[in-house]
Formats: C-alpha cells, sequence, structure tokens
C-alpha cells in the first residue's frame, strides 16, 4: 500500500483493498519533488500526520524518485500488486502512469482503488457527456451522482511487512512563532466531531473570520486524514442550512479538482485566456509589502499575518487578500498563489489556484472582474467588531477605528499608511479590463 494523500486507517478503500491480497508494506516515499516546493509548514505538518499514522500501521518510509523506490520496495517484499488511491493533480496523475509503467515492467501491477474525493474527478458530466463550467449545476450532478457509504475500519487482524532499510522522517524546523495545527487521523476525528456541535450555526458564522464559525478540516482533507465521504456520511442525517451549506462547501472542492482535471493547464496559465492579455505590473515592493502584512489596510494585514502564524486563512479574509494583490496592486494572481502555497498548511493546487482564479476574474464561475472588492468595506462588513484585526495586528487594538486608522493613530502605533489609494485603482482595474473587453 502506497500513501500519499490518505494517512488514515478508517474508510480507506485502497488500504482494505492491499490488506485482502494478504500480508502488506505500508509504504510512504519522500518525493523530492513534492517536498522540495512544499513549504515548511507543509512539510512539517505531513511529518506529524506520517508520525500519527505509524501509531496504527508501520509505515516504511523512502526517499527518492517514486518511479524507482516503490518498485524497489515492491520487489523486496515480492509484491504482485501495489495499491494505491488515485492521485487526480497534473503531477500525481504523470507520476502514477510513470510508476505504473516501471511496475508493469518488473510484472507487479498498480491497482487504483477510491481517491481523495467522494465523487473522482472526470465522473460528473452533463447531458451531452461534458464536464461542467459553472459550479451551480455541477454541484447538483454531483449531488445527484451520489457516493458510496464509508469503507469499514481497519481490521484487527491486519498483517504487515517492513523493508529492511529506510529512512528516518525528517526533523522540520520551523520559524520562530508559527504554530500549526495537530496532525493525524484522531485529531482529524475530535476536531469533525467537535464541529459538528456547531453545524447549526455554519451558515452565519462561516463568513466572520472573527468568529470561529468553520470546521478547520481543510488541513485535515488535504492529507487525507479524514474522507470528505465519512464527513457526508455524518451530515445526511442532519437537516437544516448549516449541514446543507457544508455539503455544498464539500462541493467545491470537489468541483476545483474536476477543473483542474479537465485543464491542468489551470494549474499555472489563464482559465480564461484573454485574460493573459492584461496589463499587469512587475512585483516590487509592494507585493512584500502584502506578504508581510503591511500594506496599510487592516484586514488585508491581519490575512497575511494569520497565514504566517498558523499556516491558514480565514476563507473570506483569502478572497480579500487575494483581489488586493490582483485589482489594487494589480499583480498577477500567480505571485499571490505562489505564497500562499507556501504558508497553507492546506495548500492545494486545486483548491489554491482556482480560488485564487475565481478571485481574479479569470476563473470558471468566476466572480465578475468589475465586483472590486473594498478592503475597508469588507472589514467593517464581516468584522464589525474589529476582533479579527485586533487579534492579528494587535497594534490597532486600542485605535479608534481599527479597519481605517487616522493619520494620527497610524504614526502614534507605528502602523503604514495604506501603500495604495484604493478608488484610484479600482478605476485602474476597470479601465485595464475594458481594454481586454475590446
Ligand atoms: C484565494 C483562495 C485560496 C484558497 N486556497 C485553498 C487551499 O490551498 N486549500 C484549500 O483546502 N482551500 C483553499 N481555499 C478554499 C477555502 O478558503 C478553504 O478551504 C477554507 O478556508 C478552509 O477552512 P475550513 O476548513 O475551516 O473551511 P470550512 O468553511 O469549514 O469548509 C469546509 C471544507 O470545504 C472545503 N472548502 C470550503 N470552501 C472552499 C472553496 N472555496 N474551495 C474549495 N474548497 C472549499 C474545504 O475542504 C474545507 O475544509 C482557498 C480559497 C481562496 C479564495
Amino acid at each position: 500500500m502506497w500513501f500519499r494523500r490518505d494517512l488514515r486507517t478508517a474508510d480507506n478503500p485502497a488500504l482494505l483493498a492491499a490488506l485482502s491480497d494478504g500480508p502488506t508494506l505500508p509504504l510512504f516515499v519522500l518525493d523530492p519533488a513534492l517536498w522540495e516546493p512544499s513549504g515548511l509548514p507543509r512539510r512539517s505538518y505531513l511529518v506529524d500526520s506520517l508520525r500519527a499514522l505509524r501509531r496504527d500501521v508501520p509505515v516504511s518510509v523512502l526517499r527518492g524518485d517514486p518511479v524507482r523506490q516503490v518498485v524497489l520496495a515492491a520487489q523486496e517484499v515480492g509484491a504482485t500488486s501495489v495499491h494505491v488511491a488515485a492521485d487526480y493533480g497534473p503531477y500525481g496523475r504523470r507520476r502514477d502512469e510513470a510508476v505504473e509503467e516501471a511496475l508493469r515492467d518488473a510484472g507487479i501491477e498498480l491497482v487504483r482503488t477510491g481517491s481523495p474525493y467522494a465523487v473522482a474527478p472526470d465522473r460528473v458530466v452533463n447531458g451531452s457527456d461534458q464536464p461542467y463550467k459553472v459550479f451551480t449545476p455541477f454541484s447538483k450532478a454531483w449531488a445527484a451522482h451520489g457516493w458510496r457509504d464509508p469503507a469499514g475500519a481497519l481490521p484487527g487482524d491486519a498483517r504487515w511487512r517492513h523493508l529492511k532499510d529506510t529512512v528516518d522522517l525528517p526533523d522540520v524546523d520551523l520559524p520562530d512563532g508559527i504554530d500549526l495545527p495537530e496532525a493525524g487521523e484522531s485529531a482529524a476525528t475530535d476536531a469533525w466531531h467537535e464541529f459538528l456541535d456547531k453545524l447549526a450555526d455554519y451558515d452565519d458564522a462561516r463568513d466572520k473570520p472573527g468568529v470561529a464559525g468553520t470546521s478547520r478540516m481543510s488541513h485535515h482533507l488535504k492529507y487525507g486524514e479524514i474522507h470528505p465521504r465519512t464527513i457526508l456520511a455524518d451530515l445526511a442525517g442532519r437537516q437544516g442550512k448549516g449541514a446543507a451549506t457544508y455539503r455544498n462547501e464539500i462541493a467545491w472542492r470537489e468541483f476545483y479538482a474536476d477543473v483542474l482535471f479537465q485543464r491542468p493547464d489551470s494549474a499555472r496559465d489563464y482559465l480564461r485566456t484573454e485574460f493573459a492579455t492584461m496589463q499587469y505590473d512587475d512585483p516590487g515592493p509592494d507585493l512584500d509589502a502584502w506578504k508581510d502584512g503591511r500594506t496599510g489596510f487592516p484586514i488585508v494585514d491581519a490575512g497575511m499575518r494569520q497565514l504566517r502564524s498558523i499556516g491558514w486563512m480565514h476563507n473570506r479574509v483569502r478572497m480579500i487578500t487575494a483581489s488586493f494583490l490582483v485589482k489594487d496592486l494589480h499583480v498577477e494572481w500567480q505571485h499571490g498563489a505562489r505564497h500562499f502555497l507556501q504558508w497553507l498548511v492546506d495548500g492545494d493546487l486545486a483548491s489554491n489556484n482556482h480560488g485564487w482564479q475565481w478571485t481574479a476574474g479569470s476563473g470558471t464561475d468566476a466572480a465578475p472582474y468589475f465586483r472590486v472588492f473594498n478592503p475597508t468595506s469588507q472589514g467593517r462588513k464581516f468584522d464589525p467588531s474589529a476582533a479579527y484585526v485586533k487579534q492579528w495586528v494587535p497594534e490597532l487594538a486600542d485605535v479608534d477605528d481599527p479597519h481605517e486608522p487616522s493619520s494620527e493613530d497610524r504614526k502614534k502605533v507605528g502602523y503604514p499608511e495604506p501603500v495604495v489609494d484604493h478608488k484610484a485603482e479600482r478605476q485602474e482595474a476597470l479601465d485595464r479590463y475594458a481594454a481586454i473587453k475590446g
């Protein structure tokens, strides 16, 4: 069983399929092609998650190109098949095809069972057998398609194989002051059960960054410490707006995975190609101010500082900070997406890059480009008590108006003046958009 993004024992059909074949070697390969570009928070979280998995499953760890390592590991234990959950990302697909071929040459079969999604990409299609390009019809067809019930627990009599030589899990040194969530299947299950008690309030609370109203399940889902099928099965028995809204958010995750599967180029390039011809500014000191949370726009700075402090940012603020970079600073979304992936523990190519494209106006189902977020009024609307701004920009805790401090207050507490004039930049963004609209 080659684990990748499925670091759990429960509801893990690929693991059950492996065990039904006989004694199983649980394997994880530290792949430099994935490890190197991951930021420190994600590396650290992955190692913690593997350590947690090892409490239940004796995972052997190797380092190197999976094409070589998986074949060598399978040969060492005399395996006739290697079991995985299918990966639908652009890199994962290429890697798995190469591994499959190398295994085949060695007389070993690669068996794909399940995926990180309730409904795997490419399954939800319209009446003409085409993928959906817009979320709402996708989500309806996705719900109508349905999903399997969760698979069972790990059997008590599971028998394991080991490799002779494995590598130690590396220790990852995190920057000072960063505080990551607890990793692992039991942390995921506990967090999910705790959230279920708050589900009734989710619909109201989810847009308020100053309230702990969302589930914080994204990193657990990213590493497969819990499967969305398990989550959907728990939601199925519950009525009310909270459950319906939450199911819809899971559908967004599945939609973006599907879009990325259909258009792997959209991980880097504009989904709506006309946006590639828009005029953008070269990234300069303003990009650094944005990254460091020093733009002088409190809600933007709060979000960017939250990201660096805990490897997570509230969804509403992801939209506000992303919009600010693209529409106020006129920097291309890819620069921001890269920074997010560097710091987010839940950093996921499909959800992140399509979240960015959505905000930039160039994505599927995108917010119309001309709807430019005003960071100050967004702050006032979604963080009315300024609890969020005060938490992450503590120098503003005692000023009269934390969402729009006076120049005098800014000077007094050492908080910067706004790096741009939002009104002027909004107009500039609209002018640049008008130029590509023709
Ligand atoms: C610019 C931008 C970048 C983003 N980058 C990522 C990313 O790298 N990884 C990631 O998992 N999510 C990303 N999101 C989506 C969303 O912000 C996070 O999933 C959410 O904030 C995670 O917190 P939560 O688990 O408490 O969310 P909840 O509100 O509790 O949502 C439950 C689950 O639904 C899914 N979900 C919710 N909203 C979205 C969405 N808009 N798109 C896709 N899935 C969603 C997530 O799996 C989430 O864990 C991004 C959004 C934007 C606007």
